[in-house]
């Protein structure tokens, strides 16, 4: 059995997939537009690279983001559609408004999610 912490438990706190510990981005106000992206270059605690990987790596985070995105409208359409039946305004505002305000949150933990992916199962040596 393997003593890494849990990917999932360390993406949504947004730290290092190896150690569990190291801060993943540089702000932890993901709402400041302006530092949102910025990542450290690699863990302060474990030496793990974050930056150091292939061109466009992050790229992949794109499906991860689109799993977060289509499982968090799927849950709402479902206990909306029970309060409000087919009232089409009510099924749809609401979902449009989450994914606009949660957007930097899912931007940062499709990040880390992928990144824990790819340290974890495929490329375990960086
Ligand atoms: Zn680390």
């Amino acid at each position: 059995m393997s003593n890494k912490p849990n990917i999932i438990f360390t993406a949504l706190k947004l730290r290092c997939p190896n150690c569990g510990k190291g801060k993943l981005f540089v702000n932890p106000n993901a709402y400041n537009y302006k530092t949102m992206a910025l990542m450290n270059d690699q863990c302060d605690h474990c030496g793990s690279s974050f930056s150091n990987r292939e061109p466009g790596f992050y790229w992949g985070s794109m499906y991860v983001s689109y799993a977060i995105s289509t499982s968090l409208i799927v849950f709402n359409l479902i206990w909306l559609f029970l309060i409000f039946g087919w009232n089409m305004w009510a099924l749809i505002v609401p979902n449009v408004v989450m994914m606009i305000v949660m957007a930097p949150l899912n931007f940062r933990l499709s990040r880390a999610w992928w990144l824990g992916l790819n340290m974890r199962y495929f490329n375990k040596g960086q």
